[in-house]
C-alpha cells in the first residue's frame, strides 16, 4: 500500500485548545527556511523577545519561547527552580495544578498541596494558612486558568501573598495569556510559562517563558546542577541573548517560531485589552445562547474563565455520541471533561482566532439541533 499526502478537513476548533490558527499564521509557517543561525533569522528572534515582553507585559530580559509545548514550560520553571530538598507549596485546583505536584516530587522537592474544589478558584486565604504553617515553603506554585474546568484564579493576590512570606511564585498562563488579563510587572510573578496553541492561535509545540531576576538568582545560586541539559535555562540563555553572540545549543523549530512572530504580530496590532475584550464578548454570547438551551455553567460568574467555558452534559444526553455528531456534521470539536469532570461535562473553548460571533453561533446552532 501507498501510504498518500495525510488532508485533513477544516474542523472548527472549539475545544481546549489547539484552537483554530489565524490564517496569516499558517502563511507563515510555510515561508522559506532559513538557518537558524543566520543574522535575519537572529533579527527575528529578537522581534520575537519583544513581542512576548509586550504579550506578558514584562520588562524581564528572559522572555523567550521554550522549544516544546506548554508542559516543557512547566517543566523549564520546576527543574530550574526547585533543588532537591525544596519545599514547594503548589494550588491544585484541576488537572494542572496535578502535574505541578508530579514536577516538585520529580524534582526531588517536598509538595505541599493546598487542594481547591475542582471548578472553583484557588482560595487565598488557604493559601495564606499554609505559608504560616510552614516558613520553609520557598515557592508557590498555581495554574493562572484552569483549563480542566475552566477556572481563574486572582494571580496578582496569590503573588502578593507568596511575596510577603518571601517566596517565589511559578505561573502556568497556558490558557491565559492573550485572553485575559496577566500582567507579569505589576503582579510581580517569577516565573511564568504559556502555549502557542490556546489563545494565541499559534501551532502548537512552542511554551512562551518568562523569569522575573529575582527567579534567575535563584538560579544562579543553585547547589547543585538542573537535571535536564534540554531545559536548563542557564544554557539556552546564551542562545537567546540578544547580544549578537548567540550560540549554537539546539536547533530552533525555525519554521514554528515564524508562526509565534506572526501570532503576536497580530495580537499587538489588536492590542492586548482589544483581545481581551473579544474573549469576553465571545463568552458573553455565548452564555446567553447556552442558557437558552438551559445548559449550566460548571464554575460561578467571578472566576468563569470567558476563553473556556465548562458547561454540564444535560441529563440524558450521551457525551460521547454528542461530540462525534458535531465532529462528523458541523466538523465543530468541543472538548471532553478531564478528570472528576470527565463524562459530566463538556469544555467549550473561545481562543485567540476562536472567538468569534460565528464561531459562537455554529456552536449554538449545532448543539440545539443535536440535542433535540
Ligand atoms: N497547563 C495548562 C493549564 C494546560 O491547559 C496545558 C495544556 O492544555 C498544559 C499546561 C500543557 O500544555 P501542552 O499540552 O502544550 O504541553
Amino acid at each position: 500500500m501507498t501510504i498518500t499526502s495525510f488532508i485533513p478537513p477544516h474542523r472548527t476548533l472549539m475545544g481546549p485548545g489547539p484552537s483554530d490558527i489565524y490564517p496569516q499564521v499558517l502563511q507563515a509557517l510555510s515561508r522559506p527556511t532559513v538557518g537558524h543561525l543566520d543574522p535575519l533569522f537572529i533579527g527575528m528572534m529578537d522581534e520575537l523577545k519583544q513581542l512576548l515582553q509586550y504579550a506578558f507585559q514584562t520588562q524581564n530580559a528572559f522572555t523567550i519561547a521554550v522549544s516544546a509545548p506548554g508542559s516543557a514550560g512547566m517543566e523549564a520553571c520546576f527543574v530550574n527552580l526547585v533543588e532537591a530538598g525544596d519545599k514547594v507549596l503548589v494550588c491544585r485546583n484541576g488537572v494542572f495544578g496535578e502535574r505541578m505536584r508530579e514536577n516538585v516530587e520529580r524534582c526531588g522537592g517536598v509538595a505541599i498541596v493546598v487542594d481547591n474544589e475542582w471548578g472553583t478558584a484557588v482560595d487565598p486565604d488557604l493559601v495564606e494558612q499554609a505559608l504560616q504553617n510552614d516558613p520553609e515553603i520557598k515557592i508557590v506554585a498555581f495554574v493562572h486558568a484552569e483549563t480542566s474546568t475552566g477556572a481563574l484564579s486572582d494571580a496578582k493576590t496569590l503573588a502578593e501573598i507568596a511575596r510577603k512570606h518571601d517566596c517565589l511564585t511559578i505561573v502556568d498562563a497556558v490558557t491565559s495569556l492573550g485572553g485575559v488579563p496577566l500582567l507579569v510587572d505589576e503582579w510581580q510573578l517569577d516565573a511564568v510559562y504559556s502555549g502557542s496553541q490556546k489563545c494565541l492561535s499559534c501551532t502548537p509545540g512552542l511554551s512562551p517563558l518568562t523569569f522575573s531576576q529575582k527567579a534567575i538568582d535563584k538560579i544562579q545560586q543553585r547547589k547543585t546542577k538542573v537535571q535536564s541539559w534540554f531545559l536548563d535555562q542557564s544554557l539556552v540563555l546564551g542562545y537567546w541573548s540578544g547580544e549578537g553572540k548567540r550560540s549554537y545549543h539546539h536547533t530552533a523549530p525555525v519554521n514554528s517560531l515564524y508562526a509565534l512572530h506572526e501570532a503576536l504580530v497580530l495580537l499587538q496590532n489588536e492590542g492586548l485589552e482589544n483581545a481581551w475584550q473579544r474573549h469576553r464578548n465571545a463568552h458573553e454570547e455565548l452564555k446567553a445562547g447556552l442558557e437558552k438551551l438551559g445548559i449550566k455553567f460548571v464554575v460561578e460568574e467571578t472566576s468563569r474563565l470567558p476563553q473556556l467555558n465548562a458547561v454540564y452534559i444535560p441529563e440524558g444526553v450521551d457525551d460521547a455520541e454528542v461530540r462525534n455528531e458535531l465532529l462528523q456534521r458541523y466538523n465543530l470539536e468541543i472538548g471532553a471533561g478531564l478528570g472528576v469532570l470527565a463524562g459530566k461535562a463538556w469544555r467549550i473553548g473561545l481562543m485567540g482566532y476562536g472567538a468569534r460571533s460565528e464561531n459562537v453561533a455554529l456552536c449554538l446552532k449545532a448543539l440545539e439541533t443535536t440535542l433535540k
